[in-house]
């Protein structure tokens, strides 16, 4: 077999014949004694078990790894093959794969399918495992510097007098106090006010440890119906009360481990929680379980369940209105985390009407 040895010291080509034997490869001058000098060597052999056979591919040249950096090359891949051939070789698997489209196509849809089922079913199970072994103390760590992000970013202080606002939280402490009277089964929360401003408007959200935030202007649009208010407050208590925070904490570690593993980058993944948690989101799911808790903690607390169609009917209203009179298209931010943002409407709204049958 015709090849060029490279020794990897030199850029300087010597043509070579190539043979194996039971456990070398050897190489032999084409010329010896020509350009290569007298004291040159004329002759080389390398274990075939040190060895880095090319792979076959459709186009190029074959090229040997050698210990030591030195490379062979044959130019002629197709005699090269059937050389390899003749001497016993044959492909592994996945180099026969690679031949066909149809194989590699295959490949590429099972590595999409594993992708993605591991996003969608991998990551959150192993989410919940990790949620499960992490002690609540962490959820107040977590939520208190979450909140001060989006105190920075997202909120503005409430004009809502502090009396006003103590009275909200005697009205949700009292339907607590009436839906789960066993107040050693209650999780802690604390009821923030504050300005949404243009971005957030009318809505609420909830942060791990017991935060809860409402809007000035969800009050506002809610005025005059207290126990939508008290609901909204309810679901916000059901994200707490399941956790949904740290899942989702969980969940967009994992996923920002794993690609730093693929983009080999680790810096970014730690310092950023609190903020990706305020961008991210909760599942549909989570927000089922919110509300199912909602319309729990209404019933058990002797209110409809139904009041809170109003709150969807309304949101609903002022987002045609907004649409309207947003010629200009100046879209605003979108906090994925708060309630307006959340996955409406028509499902939720019958959601709530049978939950008040
Ligand atoms: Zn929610």
């Amino acid at each position: 077999m015709q090849a060029l040895y490279f020794d990897g010291h030199s850029a300087r080509a010597t043509p070579v014949r190539l043979h194996v034997t039971e456990a070398a490869l050897h190489a032999v001058a084409a010329d010896p004694g020509g350009n290569a000098g007298a004291e040159a060597a004329t002759a080389w052999q390398w274990p075939l078990t040190e060895l880095v056979w090319p792979e076959r591919t459709r186009h190029g040249q074959r090229t040997i790894e050698l210990k030591g950096g030195g490379t062979l090359v044959a130019t002629d891949a197709v005699a090269f093959d059937a050389w390899r051939a003749r001497h016993g070789h044959r492909d592994g698997w996945i180099v026969r794969a690679q031949q066909h489209w149809r194989g590699v196509a295959l490949a590429l849809m099972l590595l999409v399918a594993t992708v993605a089922g591991g996003y969608r079913w991998g990551v959150p199970l192993i989410a919940r495992g990790i949620v499960a072994v992490v002690p609540q103390a962490a959820d107040q760590a977590l939520g208190d510097a979450a909140l001060a992000s989006l105190d920075r970013q997202w909120l503005a202080p409430s004009r809502i007098d502090a009396a006003r606002q103590d009275e909200w939280r005697a009205r949700f402490g009292a339907l607590m106090d009436q839906a789960m009277p066993d107040a050693g089964r209650r999780l802690a929360w604390q009821l923030h006010f504050r300005s949404g401003g243009e971005s957030l408007g009318a809505n609420a959200l909830a942060l791990p440890g017991g935060h809860i935030v409402i809007t000035d202007e969800m009050l506002a649009l809610l005025v005059g119906h207290e126990d939508t208010v008290l609901g909204v407050l309810a679901h916000e208590y059901g994200h707490i009360e399941h956790r949904h925070g740290m899942h989702a904490v969980a969940r967009l570690t994992l996923v920002s481990l794993a690609v730093s593993v693929a983009l080999g980058d680790f810096s970014s993944v730690i310092v950023a929680v609190p903020v990706l948690l305020a961008q991210a989101g909760y599942s549909r799911e989570a927000e089922r379980e919110a509300d199912a808790a909602a319309a729990r903690l209404l019933r058990a607390s002797g209110r409809s369940p139904e009041v809170m169609v109003l709150l969807f009917e309304k949101m609903g209203q002022q987002r045609d209105d907004k649409k309207k009179s947003e010629s200009s298209a100046s879209r605003t931010p979108n906090l994925p985390i708060a309630f307006a943002s959340h996955p409406q409407d028509d499902e939720r709204i019958r959601f709530f009407r049978e939950a008040a049958r």
